[in-house]
């Protein structure tokens, strides 16, 4: 997808790569063995702006909304995973070419197909055609690929309208669509089988006898689920809370692609916030966010083929049910913010309401933040509302008491239908069905026990349907039961919290985030700027000395102790290479500021502080330069302010 930097040039991904390579943001893992696709290493800079994204996702989330972070384990034995649906339903359609035993995501080859079809309609009616593929050779090739072939406009309407709800199609229906438009393996025309379900949880053995299967997770969620109760407690049980959690996450992806946008190993952040479903689910601090607007795609305009997006005020969003509920709008305004400060672009920022089939059948809503890269849109930031799932099917599998119990401020006079059992002649006469009778008693609802107290009345006996005995029926006297109507006080008030779930994908955000912040200055097209705010770039400083004078190397190293010692990262550059070049290097690598040490900082002591996206310089004291390089890196001051108050220096940088 052609998209354009943030001063207006057509963004350039072959460039961006060969950057990411050069300076080893990242590089495919096991490289010299040929690599495994969707496993990616981190370099250095990777690693420092990996970190710097998380640092900055703990303050905003953790510390600012006084979540509880947790670590759990990432292998996970299978009754946990079967409990939580992951073993049945965590799959993805792919479908496999018998011939060549090729195998494809089913929504992916859909998307593949229609798009290409529609590139050639547009190369047939002569309008521009892009095409996204990084490797230059592999472009030139898709571009002859393209047929020219044009379609009829009820044929591009549809294939639109499919394009933009493909996330909504089950397996049954891309099969479907896969005859219906003829959807044939790319490559050599063969036909394919019908879409089968992919699991894409690894499984393992847990210890040496192998009788305990597992999985890497898929996700940080369900060891937060577990630990609920020892939240709870932890916090004293009061309600509401979140806890959250940072780690490594793994999913088999059918076909990994689009460098760290689809992985098979991803770091995961996420949070569970608890909340009671009673009383619409509000949340204490959403005054304080109303106003902010949100770019939404909802759900109807998609179903109707469209990708219009709207800007709503989360009050108004929430107020009209377009958002569920308040505690659901407050993070969906948390996550902009959040990815705002760490840089994003907002104008390729979306929320995108999940359609009806793409949502886990017990989320009550669900939407996704998306940022728009040379790849499209991508979903970076999950934000659903899980409802009481999760706690419910674990309590119940385990007998765990994953719930709320809270003193009621009112006693609760209810009344209601109960039954008695004379148990001395309930145990005799039904021996060992007892217990299965006894539960099918329990279980009667009101209105059944109220209808079996006019039998029992009317007749001296009743009779109720119990699955698993002789019969299906059981037969009880008036000796045996007694139904009455009395009123129950109930002091406590017992209840399962809904979730509340934002699930943020790192290395999405990170790659997002560089090709937001990457553009190239006028005239130097051939190197990248990276421009990450200050707190966020991997290195904050680069020190430089004009030249390789002994005089200097004092200057630098205590230069470089001292802003170690404020924790503001520095890397010196004494490269025999100008500075123009050292500075142009470091901007590639997206060096926040340069400091430079010459004759002049000798006689008095005074530096040269550059602004990488300016490139403007000023020049201060020692203890002037180090206060601004803090203030900037702690974002209390800006470049404009620094510029404002410290005296311009206006040479050249020196080539
Ligand atoms: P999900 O649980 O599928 O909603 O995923 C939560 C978040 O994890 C998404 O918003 C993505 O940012 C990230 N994510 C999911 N799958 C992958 C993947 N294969 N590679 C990288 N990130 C992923």
């Amino acid at each position: 997808m052609a998209t354009t930097t943030r001063t207006g040039q057509p963004f350039d991904r072959a460039a961006l790569e060969s950057l990411m390579r050069r300076r080893m943001f990242y590089t495919p893992s096991f490289e010299i063995y040929g690599g495994v696709s969707g496993l990616y290493d981190y370099g250095p800079p990777g690693c420092a702006l990996q970190a710097n994204i998380i640092d900055i996702w703990r303050k905003h989330f953790v510390l600012e909304e006084d979540m509880m972070e947790v670590d759990c384990t990432m292998l996970t034995p299978h009754e946990v995973l079967k409990t939580s649906g992951h073993v049945d339903k965590f799959a993805d359609w792919m479908c496999k070419d018998p011939k060549t035993g090729e195998i494809f995501r089913a929504d992916h080859l859909v998307e593949e197909v229609l798009e290409s079809r529609l590139k050639g309609d547009k190369e047939a009616r002569g309008q521009k055609v892009d095409v996204d593929e990084e490797d230059p050779k592999k472009k030139k090739k898709k571009v002859k690929e393209i047929k020219a072939v044009k379609l009829d406009d009820s044929v591009v309407h549809e294939y639109e309208e499919i394009l933009a709800k493909i996330d909504n199609y089950n397996g049954e229906e891309l099969g479907l669509l896969m005859t219906k438009y003829d959807i044939k393996n790319p490559a050599t025309g063969g036909a394919l089988l019908p879409p089968v379900a992919f699991n894409l949880m690894f499984q393992t053995s847990i210890g040496p006898s192998s009788n305990l299967p597992g999985y890497l997770r898929p996700e940080t969620a369900q060891g937060q689920f577990l630990n609920f109760q020892k939240m709870l407690e932890f916090n004293q049980q009061s309600m509401p809370f979140a806890s959250a959690s940072i780690g490594k996450s793994f999913r088999n992806e059918i076909s990994p692609r689009s460098g760290l946008l689809r992985v098979r190993e991803f770091t995961m952040a996420e949070i569970e916030h608890y909340v009671d479903p009673e009383g619409g689910k509000k949340h204490p601090r959403f005054e304080e966010v109303k106003n902010v607007s949100l770019s939404l795609l909802n759900r109807e305009t998609q179903l109707a083929g469209k990708t219009d997006v709207e800007a709503v005020p989360i009050g108004k969003a929430v107020e009209t049910k377009l958002v569920d509920n308040e505690t659901l709008g407050y993070f969906l305004v948390r996550i902009q913010q959040f990815l705002i400060k760490l840089g994003v672009d907002e104008k390729k920022l979306r929320f995108r309401q999940h359609m009806a089939n793409e949502m886990a059948h017990y989320a009550a809503d669900c939407w996704d933040a998306e940022l728009l890269t040379s790849y499209g849109w991508i979903e970076c930031v999950g934000c659903a509302d899980r409802s009481a799932y999760d706690l419910t099917v674990h309590a119940k599998k385990t007998g765990a008491p994953l719930c709320v119990r809270e003193t009621r401020k009112e006693p609760l006079r209810i009344e209601e239908w109960q039954i008695d059992l004379d148990k001395k002649k309930f145990g005799p006469k039904f021996k060992k069905d007892g217990k299965t009778v006894e539960a099918a008693i329990e279980a009667l609802t009101q209105d059944m026990r109220e209808k079996l107290f006019l039998d029992l009345k009317n007749d001296g006996k009743i009779t109720v349907d119990v699955e698993g005995v002789a019969n299906g029926k059981v037969e009880l006297e008036k000796a045996i039961i007694n139904i009455e109507k009395r009123t129950r006080v109930e002091n406590v008030r017992e209840y399962t919290p809904n979730v509340i779930e934002p699930s943020f994908g790192i290395g999405r955000i990170l790659y997002s985030l560089i090709e937001h912040s990457y553009w190239t200055r006028e005239g130097d097209e051939a190197r990248g700027v990276i421009s990450f705010p200050p707190m966020v770039a991997p290195t904050k400083v680069l020190l430089v000395p004009l030249s390789g004078v002994s005089d200097f190397k004092p200057l630098i190293k205590r230069m470089s102790h001292r802003l170690r010692a404020l924790g503001v990262s520095n890397r010196v550059d004494d490269s025999s290479a100008s500075i123009g070049k050292r500075y142009a290097r470091n901007d590639e690598l997206g060096t926040a500021f340069g400091i430079t040490v010459d004759f002049q900082s000798v006689k008095d002591n005074t530096f040269t502080l550059r602004d990488r996206d300016s490139t403007k310089q000023v020049r201060a004291s020692e203890d002037e330069i180090c206060a601004a390089v803090q203030s900037l890196v702690d974002g209390t001051e800006t470049w404009a302010d620094i510029a404002g108050r410290l005296p311009k220096f206006e040479q050249q940088e020196l080539e």
